[in-house]
C-alpha cells in the first residue's frame, strides 16, 4: 500500500479546501470500500481527509414531513431509525440487504453511495480497465460479465453500481446536499451518478473536492407501502445480481402512484420511468406489472453471460408490486 498522509478537518469548509488543494487526496468515512481498494493498489491517495468527526451524523425530521439524513450516519443506525422503518421501509430493507452487520456498523450514507463497482477486472490491477486506468480497455466487455450491466453500458465500460441504498433513494426521489469550494448545492439523486459513456472513470456529477453533507428524503406518504427485493448468489453478504425498489399507491385497484428503481443492471441506479408510466392510472394486476417491466427492459442489451437478468428483473418487479398490492388487506 502506498504511504499516505492523514488529516482530520475541523469543519466542512476545511475538508473541502483540503481536497481542493491536493488532486490525489480522498475523503475517508467508514473506509469499508476505500481501504480495501487501497490495499489492492486500485486507489492510491496520498492524503486521506477523515470526515467521520464532522457534525454530519444526525437524522432530522424536516418541517415538510421529509427526513434529512447526515452523510456520516452509519448504515445500521439509518436502517434502525423508527421514522425510516415507518415511513420509508424500502430504505430500511435496502440497507439491511447490504453487506454484513459489522460492515453496516461502519459504512456511512455518503460512502455507500460513492462506493466503487465490484467488477472483477476493476479490482485486478493486472487487467485492462478503463475505469481504473482510462484508455487501457475493458476486459469485462468480452470476459466474465455475468454480474454486469444490461442497460446503458458503453464499449468503454459495462460495470454496474453496487449500492442497494442508492436504488431505494432513486425510487424515493431523494436530493443530495453537496458542499463545494464555491458554496453548496442540491443534486437530484437520479442525477448524481453518470452513465459510463466515453469516461467511465467519472462516476458522478460531483466536482473535484465536493463533499456530500446530507441526503434529503421528500415527504412521500405512499412510501409507507414500499419494499426492496434483492436477488443474490447467497443469502447474505453478497452484492445484488438484480434488485428492485418499489413504492405502490393504489386507489381501489387503480395505480395512483408508483415508483420503481432497478439495481445491478447499469452503471447507475436505474429509475424505471417507462415501467411507472405503463402502470400509472391503470387497474393493477400482476400481468400489468409484467408488461410494465417489459416496457422498461425493451432497451436492455444483455452481454455474453447475463441474458438471464432480463427475465429476472421482470420477475422481481412482478413479485415486488404484487406483494405490495396484496399487503393492503
Ligand atoms: Fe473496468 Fe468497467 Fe470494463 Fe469492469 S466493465 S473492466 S470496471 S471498464
Amino acid at each position: 500500500m502506498r504511504e499516505f498522509r492523514y488529516r482530520r478537518p475541523a469543519d466542512v469548509d476545511e475538508a473541502v479546501a483540503l481536497l481542493g488543494e491536493d488532486p490525489e487526496a480522498a475523503y475517508l468515512a467508514g473506509g469499508t470500500n476505500l481501504v480495501d481498494l487501497m490495499k489492492l493498489g486500485v486507489q492510491r491517495p496520498d492524503l486521506l481527509v477523515d470526515v467521520t468527526r464532522l457534525p454530519l451524523d444526525a437524522v432530522e425530521p424536516l418541517p415538510d414531513g421529509g427526513l434529512r439524513v447526515g452523510a456520516t450516519v452509519r448504515n445500521s443506525d439509518l436502517a434502525a431509525h423508527p421514522v425510516v422503518r415507518r415511513d420509508y421501509p424500502v430504505l430500511a430493507r435496502a440497507l439491511l440487504a447490504a453487506a454484513s452487520g459489522q460492515v453496516r456498523n461502519m459504512a456511512t450514507t455518503a460512502g455507500n453511495l460513492l462506493q466503487r463497482t465490484r467488477c472483477y477486472y476493476f479490482q485486478d490491477t493486472g487487467k485492462a480497465c478503463n475505469k481504473r486506468e482510462p484508455g487501457s480497455g475493458c476486459a469485462a466487455r468480452h470476459g466474465q460479465n455475468r454480474d454486469l450491466a444490461i442497460l446503458d453500458w458503453s464499449e468503454q465500460c459495462v460495470a454496474t453500481h453496487p449500492s442497494d441504498l442508492a436504488v431505494a433513494l432513486a425510487a424515493l426521489d431523494a436530493v443530495v446536499e453537496v458542499a463545494e469550494p464555491d458554496g453548496t448545492r442540491d443534486v437530484p439523486f437520479v442525477k448524481l451518478h453518470r452513465s459510463p459513456g466515453e469516461h467511465p472513470e467519472r462516476e458522478t456529477t460531483l466536482r473535484r473536492g465536493a463533499l456530500i453533507t446530507a441526503v434529503r428524503l421528500p415527504p412521500l406518504p405512499a412510501a409507507r407501502r414500499s419494499t426492496y427485493l434483492k436477488v443474490r448468489d447467497r443469502a447474505s453478504f453478497a452484492f445484488a445480481v438484480g434488485s428492485v425498489a418499489a413504492v405502490l399507491d393504489l386507489d381501489g385497484d387503480v395505480v395512483r402512484d408508483v415508483r420503481l428503481a432497478y439495481g445491478a443492471v447499469a452503471h447507475r441506479p436505474w429509475r424505471a420511468y417507462q415501467a411507472e408510466a405503463a402502470l400509472r392510472g391503470r387497474q393493477f394486476t400482476p400481468e400489468l406489472a409484467g408488461q410494465a417491466a417489459d416496457a422498461e427492459l425493451a432497451v436492455a442489451r444483455p452481454l455474453t453471460h447475463n441474458g438471464f437478468k432480463v427475465p429476472l428483473i421482470r420477475a422481481v418487479t412482478v413479485r415486488a408490486l404484487t406483494e405490495l398490492a396484496e399487503s393492503r388487506a
